[in-house]
């Protein structure tokens, strides 16, 4: 069997609070084949970016991954030293953030920065700018020669992203791990970058991590897809088998909350009642209990483990059977 590009195992990162560890992350596995484009979806707070910035090595200090591995590369990444993980960053791992502010320095032109980033590639700058004008022509911006001499600041929001999204393709990286790559953007240019990104892993080979709450977006791109609720993993499969056949609660009502299934009319959208839960005390069994149609007694108590129902397909819940 071919080794993953990343390997998660028994992932559990906590917060410092004043009442207590916060558990964001608790347990989880997780991996991505070479080539492969793997989906995390979940509402907000349920752990997806803590995992981003815990693979990323960019947790705050108030963070403490308190076990498991995070595998890339032959080398475990937690406990890596701070300088072995920056020359990690913008080599074999990239990282498109929801932010795009976060990924440009403001006192330099974006010419200068997208050529810097490019330092590995043992090519002339003319080079380098000429491959700049065709990622912006494939990301969509217009007018590149005037854009190389702007300023961050100068750009909007959308067009910082797809920036972001230019830098993190030039550095050709074996991992690119997008964090809500396309919520700034209309439908038209996430549709763009899509397939941009399907197209960049066709051609390059490389594997993307497909962090969204877009459920389109990760239907048309992914492989595969991780459900995470409260800081776990509650369901993983293939993306078509999810889509069509979702075993858990938790997916069946987060599919049926989709906004993209909004018929029209005067209906308001379905929503899930409740709340994610605290995570400095979260609940001692299925931490979905308090907010499932189908919650018993023992959902209260135990906590779900994965149950296989089909290869590559399973859910964490005390009604799914193999
Ligand atoms: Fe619902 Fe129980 Fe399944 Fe949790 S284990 S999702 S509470 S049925």
């Amino acid at each position: 069997m071919t080794a993953p590009v990343l390997g998660i195992e028994d992932l559990s990162v906590s917060y410092t609070t004043p009442h207590g560890p916060l558990q964001a992350v608790s347990g989880v596995d997780l991996s991505v084949g070479p080539g492969e484009i793997v989906g995390i979806i979940g509402e907000s707070g349920c752990g997806k970016s803590t995992l981003v910035a815990a693979i990323m090595g960019m947790l705050p200090g108030s963070a403490r991954i308190g076990s498991g591995a995070i595998r890339f590369g032959g080398r475990d990444l937690v406990g890596l030293p701070r300088e072995e993980m920056r020359k990690l960053r913008g080599g074999g791992l990239a990282l498109v953030s929801q932010n795009p502010m976060t990924a440009f320095n403001p006192v330099h032109t974006i010419g200068r920065q997208l050529t810097d980033f490019q330092h590995r590639e043992g090519v002339s700058n003319a080079v380098k700018r000429a491959r700049i004008t065709d990622m912006f022509d494939q990301v969509g911006i217009t007018d590149p020669s005037r854009r190389l001499h702007a300023y961050p600041h100068e750009f909007s929001g959308g067009m910082l992203q797809r920036m972001a999204i230019a830098a993190a393709l030039l550095t050709r990286p074996q991992l690119i791990i997008a964090d809500e790559p396309t919520t700034a953007l209309d439908v038209t240019l996430e549709a763009q970058i899509i397939a941009l990104l399907r197209r960049t892993r066709d051609e390059q080979g490389c594997s993307i991590l497909f962090v969204s709450h877009h459920l389109g977006a990760v239907a048309q791109l992914c492989d595969r897809v991780l459900v995470m609720y409260a800081g776990v993993v509650v369901e993983a499969a293939p993306v078509a088998e999810l889509f069509r056949h979702p075993a858990h609660p938790y997916t069946q009502r987060l599919l049926a909350c989709d906004p993209a299934l909004d018929a029209g009319g005067d209906q308001p959208l379905p929503t899930i009642a409740g709340q994610v839960p605290n995570l400095v005390n979260p609940p001692e069994g299925c931490r979905f209990a308090p907010r499932c149609l189908c919650a018993t007694g023992r959902c209260v108590r135990e906590r779900p483990q994965p149950v296989e129902l089909a290869p590559a397909h399973a859910a964490a819940c005390h009604l799914v059977a193999p």
